[in-house]
């Protein structure tokens, strides 16, 4: 941002006096008992006395002993005790958790924010000043901050918190800092995990040193939370509607349930073994109910009969609310905040609508949605305490799960779902499906409730289910997700040996090195989209411009292209709705009516993305005279949704005037006007479309009635049932290729998310690579193609002018 990034005046070492006078700041009265009070505090001299002596130190300690807070203000508090200068750099897994962790250590400090020793920063946003000598920052964001500043020479510790998440970026930055250690002697490391499978983080490092690394074990001093189960919640309840949207009282037969899990496609084998196993299950889990004989029959009934894997029964999460309320009635003590885990924004706003429809009668609850995507002003809401007399009621993703901690929860409901990014290296493609936790999360989870006082947590799930089907421990997301990002920061931070295979050399240093299958897709996608040379993994230009955006290549490559092709308004509305999950709605009873709907906005065109440009475009001016809700309503499209993407949008806008893409200004109003001199070209904004989804492309095979779709190395493949082109003849279309945001296996078969036809020119001139897979060779930079006429085939030259000027067959 050209800002600078921790305190980087004063790095001569020397105090000054004004910096003795401003630590002088008061700290808050009432919470200095608390501090005190925090398991944590016990082991201060010990944790302060061994980061001294060793550069690298491990600190495990179960959530809510107050490693994130108290851990960066002991080491600070203990050098400014002796006059000597430091920073401390402290990570974060998420915005959110750096912007709260932040502000309450400001609040014990008795503080402000950015203006006193306790800063921020995260994408897009910072506060922070010269002054600043603890700042809670991202993962992400120090990763790109060694971009620029190698050896990270200002900073005196570095305390990676919450390692045993097992980020990308975390896992990432913990090779970096093996590294960066050997050279900065001076450097201290702290590694802060709620697990207590540390030790593995220390041998890590104890391998490269060849010395002990100290772990420290913060004990807990949590109450007790019982442990309850999807058969307790029904019997607690009385409620056997494990439906999500409500059954009306129909006690349907539910299908036979899929692992959501398996992304490969099935074969009829491993069906009938999945149904073998469910049978099993089934008897299993009925001895176990009714050997307990804790449960009324109906119970046993209900949990047999309705419990869906693939359905979080959010029905049964509104009755448990009113059932705390009725056994737990609010009173003056602490500990009567309700949390609950849900996979994802989808859920959380279905839940949050049904509970307002229960809320509007008695106005009991206070409910707040907590989730990564929101604005951060929004999330903050959730740390105030809620209005009088209201029971605060918090529906979160498994942010919530240990880098946040909420006061006064005592209840947890858990989905035990989450949200996992799966990726097949096999088949190059990747998923994000709700997923069983692990029972290390589900552990964690229930923690949540004993902060205060003894809790409660009910997993809405069967306690069988949970010994039989969930992991002991998540896996690492390096070894869960493309490597594309990864492998271009690891080229723009100069960590690798500079030859072909240093970017295998380097990743096999990981903690948990991913398969080499991921590398070599990671490296032939960065080929092909132009991003590094083939001879030796070196970033090109394009390259070395997309490790500076903090989003994946192909967006990045489209906004690049956008601002090039002067094309920037319509693409950053395309990559915006892109990044983020569907606009458009298809209820399942009106799908009709909503696939007619997107019909209209895709105008003709044989394009998803036409009509995501101009749904959007349409909502926009409705939404500037506050008609957007209703317009979307009308429209079948989510208007949460295009909130969002117009967020991100803004976003998007601002990453790209950090980069220099765009000159400065505010808002897009703005925009220099070439940049969108081609804005209404859509041939020129498919065209920057398309340099960013290749190499997601294909050939339609136009013979037949419905659109079969042929991609290298995989069997046909059908745009998505939502898609316009779903239904699109073959013979309706002008141009035989193809370009798709994603492919997705499902139990189904693979489908094409967001596809667009497109004409070969494009093609040729940014997905030259799609034309080799064709059979299309290059002759003196004409193309050789092979026609296949009446009577035979043949060979024909053709000049890239010959596309340009005069058009050309498919
Ligand atoms: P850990 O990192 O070990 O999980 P923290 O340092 O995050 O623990 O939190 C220690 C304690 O400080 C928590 O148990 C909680 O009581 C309190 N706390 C932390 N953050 C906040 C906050 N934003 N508002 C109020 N209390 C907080
Ligand atoms: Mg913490």
């Amino acid at each position: 941002t050209g800002q600078g990034f921790v305190g980087e005046s004063s790095s001569s070492g020397i105090v000054s006096v004004e910096d003795l006078v401003r630590n002088a700041a008061k700290p808050h009265p009432g919470l200095a008992a608390f501090r005190q009070g925090l398991p944590v505090y016990q082991s201060r001299k010990e944790i302060v006395e061994t980061v001294r002596e060793h550069q690298i130190t491990v600190i495990s300690g179960a959530t809510g002993c107050g490693k994130t807070t108290q851990v960066p203000q002991f080491l600070l508090d203990d050098f400014w005790a002796r006059g000597e200068h430091c920073n401390i750099v402290c990570t974060q897994p998420r915005r959110i958790s750096a912007i709260g962790v932040s502000e309450r250590v400001a609040k014990e400090r008795g503080e402000n924010v950015g203006t006193g020793k306790v800063g921020y920063q995260i994408r897009l946003e910072r506060r922070a000043n010269e002054h600043t000598r603890m700042l809670f920052c991202t993962t992400g964001l120090l990763l790109r901050r060694l971009q620029v500043d190698p050896s990270l020479d200002d900073v005196t510790h570095i305390i990676l918190d919450e390692v045993h998440e097992r980020s990308i970026d975390s896992d990432f930055l913990i090779v970096i800092l093996r590294d960066l250690l050997a050279r900065r002697k001076d450097l201290r490391v702290v590694l802060m995990s709620a697990t207590l499978d540390a030790d593995m983080f220390a041998k890590y490092f104890e391998t490269a040193f060849e010395s002990k690394v100290p772990v420290l074990h913060i004990p807990g001093r949590t109450f007790p939370v019982e442990a309850l189960y999807l058969e307790d919640a029904v019997e607690a309840t009385g409620c056997t509607d494990l439906s999500a949207e409500g059954s009306s009282g129909s006690r349907r037969r539910k299908p036979p349930q899929r692992r959501a899990r398996r992304s490969r496609v099935d074969d009829g084998e491993s069906a009938a073994a999945e149904s073998d196993l469910q049978q099993q299950q089934y008897v299993a889990l009925k001895r176990s109910l009714e050997r307990d004989g804790m449960y009324s029959s109906g119970t046993v009934r209900a949990v047999l009969e309705n419990f869906n894997e693939e359905e979080i029964p959010l029905q049964l999460v509104g009755q448990l609310l009113t059932h705390i309320d009725e056994a737990h009635p609010m009173d003056e003590s602490e500990g009567h905040a309700v949390l609950i885990f849900l996979p994802g924004w989808e859920d959380i706003r279905k839940l949050h609508d049904q509970l307002e429809f229960l809320n509007a009668s008695h106005h009991r609850w206070a409910l707040f949605p907590l989730h990564g995507a929101m604005g951060t002003a929004q999330q903050r809401g959730i740390f105030a305490p809620p209005p009088a007399g209201k029971r605060k009621v918090i529906l979160a993703t498994n942010i919530a799960e240990s880098s946040i901690t909420i006061d006064d929860v005592s209840f947890v409901i858990d989905s035990c779902k989450h949200k996992e990014k799966t990726y097949d290296p096999v088949a190059n493609i990747s998923c994000l499906l709700p997923t069983w936790v692990s029972r290390a999360s589900a552990l964690q989870r229930r923690g949540r409730a004993g902060r205060v006082r003894a809790g409660k947590c009910w997993h809405l799930v069967p306690r069988l289910h949970v010994e039989d089907n969930f992991a002991e421990h998540a896996l690492p997301e390096m070894v869960r997700t493309p490597l594309e990002e990864l492998c271009l920061q690891v080229r723009a931070l100069e960590v690798a040996p500079k030859r072909k295979g240093g970017l295998l050399w380097f990743l096999n240093r990981a903690l948990t090195p991913p398969a080499e299958q991921s590398l070599v897709n990671a490296i032939d996608l960065l080929n092909r989209i132009g991003a590094l040379t083939r001879e030796d993994e070196a970033l090109t230009a394009l390259g070395r411009c997309l490790a500076t955006l903090p989003v994946g290549p192909q967006i990045g490559k489209s906004l690049i292209m956008g601002c090039v092709l002067g094309c920037l308004e319509p693409i950053l509305t395309l990559t915006a709705i892109l990044s983020q999950r569907t606009i458009f709605v298809a209820p399942l009873q009106s799908k009709e009516a909503a696939d007619k709907a997107k019909a209209a906005f895709a105008n003709g065109y044989p394009s998803d993305h036409m009509a995501m440009l101009n749904a959007y475009m349409q909502w926009e001016d409705a939404e500037k005279y506050r008609q957007g809700k209703d317009f979307a309503w009308r429209n079948f499209l989510n208007h949460n949704q295009l909130l969002m993407a117009r967020d991100i949008r803004e976003q998007y806008l601002t990453l790209l005037r950090d980069a220099r893409l765009v000159s400065a200004g505010h808002g897009s109003n703005a925009i220099d006007a070439r940049l969108n001199r081609n804005a209404n070209e859509w041939a020129v904004v498919k065209a920057c479309l398309l340099a960013g989804l290749y190499p997601h492309v294909g050939r339609l095979d136009i013979k037949r009635r419905r659109a079969l779709i042929f991609i290298k190395g995989l069997p046909t493949v059908k745009a998505h049932p939502g898609s316009v082109n779903a239904k699109t003849q073959g013979a309706e279309w002008q141009h035989r290729w193809v370009a798709f945001h994603d492919k997705v296996m499902t139990a189904g078969g693979v489908f094409l998310y967001d596809t667009s036809e497109v004409s070969p020119l494009p093609i040729v001139m940014f997905g030259e690579a799609a034309l080799e897979d064709e059979g299309v060779t290059k002759v003196d930079g004409s193309f050789m193609v092979t026609v296949q006429n009446k009577t035979a085939q043949e060979k024909r030259i053709i000049k890239l002018q010959d596309w340009v000027y005069f058009g050309c067959e498919d």
